[in-house]
């Protein structure tokens, strides 16, 4: 394996430094060959821990996109869809299997191109990632019993769309059951965090899968708007802003195209007297501070009840202080670099806003790295209903709190969003973690824990947090056509 220019001396050391072998500037993924690089079109990808420059990207514009839909297209036809079940099921494994073998490579480059810290990368991402893949493939011929009694048929050429947050984990969410269920697909990265999308490409022409079956185009909102737009395809899925879902839908509107949309979030995390609150605590960081808080199902908005809110907050404060902040390739680190430079200008425009309405900030007093783009994690005490922290989606470390006094408060407060992804209940109560949980508008609701995934359960929201499920058995639904 060639050596990696770009790890400096800095992260050499460290064992989680596995070379990884990038190119210099990368074409697209198209028909099974990466396509020329034209020097015109071409991206920076640079690590947001160290302003690092990683490779050169292309950009995508109509054109690029009509030639990955016309090549995933032409081996639909051809063969994709001809192709016995099983045999779509052994591609699909071998690549989780390939995934496995290169999960250390993988988890770097994640780490290096998105500003994750590895022990996340390593220990959930990638793994992650392997999982869903080994997942979706038992499903590739046993859909006859998802669906029994149907003619199960695949839609044909699917577009995909993802964010910045998980960048292989939400390719793995399309890719996985949209080829299991026979569909080739077109997916489009984020401008932020191409890199593992492009690796995974490579991993692809090693698992031998026909050429076109898989396409990764890289670029940005032109290229989405491109891939949404074409007549061609004949699915959209798309994980990302709320604001980019509502035009996809409208540039949907009419066509008869099925789409899903994974969106943002503004997740209630409440705390009842009777948790178990160090357990709590550590649960409300893994809420927040996990991936810097670029996590659509964030717990967000802690909800604590008014007889323990004071020593919760303390402890919540204490541990804060303890958090390590800064270089993303050290196992030590809990929280990473803020993904891109827009987000962290994102992230202060909300952090100012709320030290001009006078509210009580306090975070956890870091000493932050030169280069980069980091934010300490932050919590907001006693944060009003009407600031926009509580009611819009920072997506970083910052946690607004609120109290209340009874469940049915807190259910109230819970709801008061236009958000319903995800949300969580501490306590030592089955009956209210039962009744809680069944009154809080969520697709996702965890109980005495918070953030942890399985591909076999079914994830996405309700209300502004988008439709349709990813996951389990639900996430075959929107890659299948049933007669
Ligand atoms: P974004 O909407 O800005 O971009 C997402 C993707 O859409 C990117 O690939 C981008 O290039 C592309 N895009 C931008 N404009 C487009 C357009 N007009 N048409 C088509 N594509 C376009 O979102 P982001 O900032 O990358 O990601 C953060 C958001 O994603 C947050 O709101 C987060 O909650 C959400 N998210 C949701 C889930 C979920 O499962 N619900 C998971 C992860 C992230």
């Amino acid at each position: 394996m060639e050596e990696n220019p770009f790890i400096s001396e800095k992260y050499a050391p460290a064992p989680e430094s596995t070379p990884v072998a990038l190119k210099e500037a990368y074409g697209h993924f198209i028909n099974g060959e990466f396509t020329e690089v034209d020097e015109s079109k071409l991206r920076e990808s640079r690590n947001p821990a160290s302003g690092k420059l990683l490779a050169m990207v292309s950009e995508a514009g109509g054109d690029e996109i009509d030639l990955a839909v016309q090549a995933a297209r032409r081996v639909y036809e051809k063969s994709w869809s001809r192709l016995a079940p099983s045999e779509r099921g052994k591609y699909l494994f071998r690549l989780a299997r390939l995934i496995q073998e290169r999960s250390r490579e993988l988890a770097v480059l994640e780490s290096m191109d998105g500003g994750k810290p590895i022990r996340e990368s390593r220990d959930v991402d990638i793994p992650l990632v392997a999982a869903h893949f080994f997942y979706y493939a038992g499903w590739a011929d046993k859909l006859e019993y998802a669906f029994p009694n149907r003619k199960v048929r695949p839609h044909g050429v699917a577009g995909q769309i993802i964010p910045w947050n998980f960048p292989l984990l939400m390719a793995a969410w399309k890719l996985a059951p949209a080829l299991a269920c026979g569909n080739t697909v077109v997916l489009k990265p984020a401008e932020f965090t191409p890199l593992t999308a492009l690796k995974l490409a490579e991993l692809v022409e090693e698992a031998g899968f026909p050429p076109g079956v898989v396409n990764i185009v890289t670029g940005g909102g032109t290229a989405g708007r491109a891939l949404v737009g074409h007549d061609n395809v004949d699915k959209i899925a798309f994980t990302g802003s709320t604001e980019v879902g509502k035009q996809i839908q409208k540039a949907l509107a009419g066509t008869g195209r099925p789409y899903t949309l994974e969106l943002g979030g503004k997740a209630a995390h409440i705390i009842f007297e009777d948790a178990a609150l160090d357990q709590a605590v550590e649960g409300i960081v893994n809420g927040i501070f996990f991936n810097q808080g670029h996590v659509c199902c964030a717990g967000s908005r802690l909800l604590v009840q008014e007889g323990v809110a004071g020593e919760l907050t303390r402890k919540l404060e204490h541990r804060m202080k303890t958090l390590i902040v800064g270089d993303p390739l050290d196992k030590n680190t809990d929280i990473g670099a803020i993904n891109n430079e827009p987000q962290l200008n994102k992230i202060r425009a909300f952090l100012e806003e709320a030290r001009e309405q006078g509210l009580e900030i306090a975070d956890g007093g870091q000493e932050l790295p030169e280069e980069g783009f980091w934010c300490r994690p932050t919590i907001i005490k006693n944060a009003p209903q009407s600031c926009r922290i509580v009611r819009e989606e920072v997506f970083g470390p910052v946690l607004a709190i609120q109290t209340f006094r009874t469940p049915a408060e807190a259910v109230e407060k819970a709801n008061n969003t236009r958000y319903g992804l995800s949300g969580g209940v501490w306590t030592d109560k089955g009956s209210k973690i039962f009744k809680v949980t069944s009154s809080v508008q969520a697709g996702v609701l965890w109980a005495n824990t918070f953030n942890k995934f399985d591909p076999t359960a079914p994830f996405g929201g309700f209300k502004e947090s988008g439709m349709g499920r990813e996951g389990g058995l639900h996430g075959l639904h929107p890659y299948v056509r049933l007669d």
